[in-house]
């Protein structure tokens, strides 16, 4: 890596925790020093618009800097598991992807990471469209060094109270963070479709709605309206699954009922929210969750 990068990693706060880890030498808060993935593969069920005709080109990075009670990659995200590369390997990926036939290369949890990742795009720029699918927890001075190579926005916009945020998610400020963080996103990729429905351009917001939180689902769902562009997509999640290791959470042991998330599709409806997608209820299984190639 260029000494260009590695500044970045050695008082690291590249991400909202800011723990000043040397991460030439030791893992952040975020659980990894280097480069670390668990799986590239085509990805046939994120949104339409992102998975289309072949699926999406998606690669799983080790590590986060949230540490959500819930995670359904928590094998990977507190990294368990995962291959150390460099962004050379990772530039190759992108080119296997692409000649895999992928529809955009998808970079899942990788905020963390933006210091390998611009070595990455500086070796080789995918031709198909970028995604940067994220928890939202995201820095807006590191946002804006890896937006140049971004074409797609895929955050998550996960709470609204501090009160759940510091439960499920272990930051309180999780939402005065996220929302500027989303803000930028939405901002910065203007909507761009293909005539028959691939998205080239633009960002889309998801909600997985969660047990018991229909009052803050609403919350979220009046931000986006009030706070977005209107070419902005909304993804209302229904695919929340209790998996994992969820201790001492016994609100969190169900999927959640056809009441809550028909009272989250009744709020996007009165909100006048028509760039939607949506997903059956059946979707809470653990089909979603991928098996772990490292
Ligand atoms: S990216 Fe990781 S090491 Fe850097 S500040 Fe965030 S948690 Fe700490």
């Amino acid at each position: 890596m260029t000494n260009e990068w590695k500044h970045l990693l050695e008082n690291c706060k590249l991400c909202p925790v800011e723990c000043g880890a040397n991460r030439l030498e030791n893992a952040g808060a975020c659980g990894v020093s280097g480069l670390h993935i668990a799986k590239y593969y085509l990805h046939p069920f994120e949104e339409p618009c992102i998975s289309f005709k072949n699926g999406s080109g998606t690669v799983f990075f080790t590590g986060c800097n949230l540490r959500c009670a819930f995670c359904q990659n928590y094998e990977v995200s507190r990294a368990e598991r995962g291959k150390a590369i460099t962004p050379q390997e990772l530039a190759d990926i992108f080119k296997a992807l692409e000649a895999m036939g992928a529809e955009n290369v998808s970079l899942v949890t990788p905020s963390h990471l933006i210091a390998y990742l611009l070595p990455a795009f500086e070796i080789y720029k995918p031709k198909i469209p970028v995604v940067y699918n994220s928890s939202g927890y995201e820095k807006i001075d590191a946002l804006k060094r890896i937006d140049p190579f971004i074409d797609v926005y895929l955050p998550d916009m996960k709470f609204y109270s501090p009160t759940l945020s510091k439960r499920y998610l272990g930051k309180e400020n999780y939402f005065d963070v996220a929302s500027e963080a989303v803000e930028f996103m939405a901002n910065s990729k203007p909507l761009k479709m293909t005539d028959d429905g691939k998205m080239l351009s633009g960002c889309i917001v998801r909600h997985l709605v969660m047990p018991l939180c229909t009052a803050d689902t609403k919350a979220i769902l009046k931000w986006f309206k009030r706070s977005l562009p209107s070419d902005t997509y909304l993804s209302l999640m229904s695919q929340y699954t209790p998996f994992g290791k969820i201790d001492g959470m016994p609100e969190l042991s169900r999927p959640i009922t056809a009441r809550e998330y028909n009272a989250a599709l009744d709020t996007a409806d009165e909100l006048g929210i028509t760039n939607l997608f949506t997903q059956e209820r059946k979707s809470s299984n653990e089909k979603y969750i991928p098996e772990w190639d490292y």
